[in-house]
């Protein structure tokens, strides 16, 4: 189970270490102030990153429109489902919105069915 998280979790962790790899990237082209040329691209890198990390929460903010609240049975939370089955946010508990999937295992190809959400 540990395996699976919650898809808007992973997407914002993703975005998160971004920014701090683009940190780094930055960071690391200190090192070479010595050669403008490459300090630029470390620099012009690291603001790619970090710009593309702000575009992921726009679209994690796109894709909140999209997910359904449900209160989760096993938490008794409020968590978002997105696409046909999604963990719970706080428990990790596999949700599912389509009752011909409930009770069967937790399968993360559910999800390939559905369109335009897993790129
Ligand atoms: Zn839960």
């Amino acid at each position: 189970m540990a395996k699976y998280s919650s898809k808007i979790n992973k997407i914002r962790t993703f975005a998160l270490s971004l920014i701090f790899i683009g940190f780094i990237i930055m960071y690391i082209g200190i090192f070479f102030r010595t050669s403008p040329l490459i300090m630029t691209f470390f620099m012009l890198l690291g603001v790619v990153c970090i710009i593309a990390s702000t575009g992921i929460y726009f679209w994690i903010g796109m894709l909140s429109t999209k997910t359904v609240q449900v209160v989760c049975p096993n938490c008794e939370k409020t968590t978002k489902v997105l696409g046909r089955v999604d963990m719970c946010m706080y428990c990790n508990e596999p949700l599912t919105l389509d009752p011909s999937l409930e009770g069967k295992e937790f399968d993360q190809k559910y999800n390939r069915k559905s369109k335009n959400i897993d790129q």
